[in-house]
């Protein structure tokens, strides 16, 4: 039977993309030797690096003056190394989820965090709206896409201060205006790779401000400087990254990936909104359109299980909700296809008609 891979992470990736990485993991660019057992210091591999650092580049157009690393930790250990590096006093961080709050908890280390807004009383269901950010705080921290809750900021916000973002599901299904970031990080397993790489695009003259003493690992420039080669790097993750630009790039870029975002949570929404069994979880103007959620009417609650094992008959794959919301959660990252959306529709049509 078919499979729809609707996992949140590590998630769905382009066919093409986990052949092409199986080959050079058997035999890299026909050397006769694996992409496993290579130095990342070979022509070869440094060709690799390269192209995925340009790759980025181009299909974010990031500006001069920024430089792109792929650093292993995730992007949990950003909510670390990120602030080590650009808080200097005081930073503001908008309170959207559980990877919010946690990005908070580890900024406090490094200096004094303002919350300037939160939605978690109402379980995230919304992203808060009607703040301000103080005048005095070296950034704005947001997480653009709530992979948990389903609710994602859409834009480029316009604020008095830098943005970071973590983007680590969302990165690359829209264009963004990277100069309004001081830096934008992401865990590459929801939306780009397989897991073990983090990427991330820092502003340069934004780096070494910080007053303290940064281990060397830990300081950006460190990696910027030796072009994301300090040590060894996660090697078949950046592999698997590269392929994934490669598929976007040839498929219209991130505007086309935009588009078929929009598309795609179209037919899923639509279909919760018309359904007698379902409902969405989330305000409907901040609905993420990578991570779907809904759940079962009160009058349906018992269904729950019976809808999720008729799904899974299906082929349907990753769709329970995460524990904190309940009910369900389509994934729908680049990766995803219509086709499997529209099969996921069908079974919730499908399962309607034996209610
Ligand atoms: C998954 C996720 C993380 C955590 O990523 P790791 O790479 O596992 O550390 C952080 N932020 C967001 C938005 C996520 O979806």
């Amino acid at each position: 039977m078919k499979k729809y891979n609707f996992n949140a992470g590590p998630s769905m990736l382009p066919r093409e993309v986990i052949e092409n990485t199986a080959r050079q993991i058997l035999d890299f660019n026909g050397s006769g030797l694996s992409l496993m057992e290579i130095s990342h210091r070979t022509k070869d591999f440094q060709a690799v690096m390269d192209e995925a650092m340009v790759l980025v580049k181009e299909l974010l157009q990031v500006p001069e003056g920024y430089t792109v690393v792929f650093l292993g930790g995730g992007a949990s250990l950003q909510f670390m190394q990120v602030p080590c590096n650009f808080l200097v006093k005081k930073a503001a961080y908008l309170n959207t989820g559980v990877w919010a709050k946690k990005a908070m908890k580890e900024a406090k280390h490094f200096g004094e965090v303002v919350e300037v807004a939160s939605s978690a009383d109402a379980n995230y269901t919304f992203i808060p709206k009607g703040w301000s950010v103080p005048d005095d705080v070296d950034y704005l921290h947001i997480t653009t896409n709530n992979t948990i809750y389903g609710t994602e900021i859409r834009k480029d916000l316009d604020v008095n201060v830098p943005l970071i973002a973590d983007m680590s599901s969302d990165i690359f299904s829209r264009p963004i205006d990277v100069k309004k970031y001081d830096c934008i990080y992401a865990g590459a397993q929801k939306n780009l790779a397989m897991a073990g790489v983090t990427i991330i695009i820092v502003k340069d003259e934004k780096l070494g401000r910080a007053p303290r003493e940064i281990p060397t690992m830990l300081d950006f420039r460190t990696h910027t400087e030796k072009g994301s080669m300090f040590n060894t790097p996660p090697v078949v993750p950046i592999y698997s990254a590269l392929e994934t630009l490669r598929w976007i790039k040839k498929n219209g870029g991130v505007e086309a990936m935009d588009k078929l975002a929009q598309e795609r949570a179209k037919i899923v929404y639509d279909e919760i909104d018309r359904n007698k069994l379902f409902h969405g979880t989330v305000a409907e103007e901040d609905r993420s359109l990578m991570n779907i959620c809904f759940v079962l009417n009160d009058e349906y609650k018992d269904l729950e299980k019976p809808f999720f094992d008729f799904a899974t008959e299906r082929g349907m794959v990753g769709i329970k909700g995460h524990r904190s919301v309940g009910g369900f959660r389509a994934s729908c990252y680049n990766a995803q296809t219509i086709e499997g959306v529209k099969a996921l529709v069908t079974c919730m049509k499908e399962f309607e008609a034996t209610v």
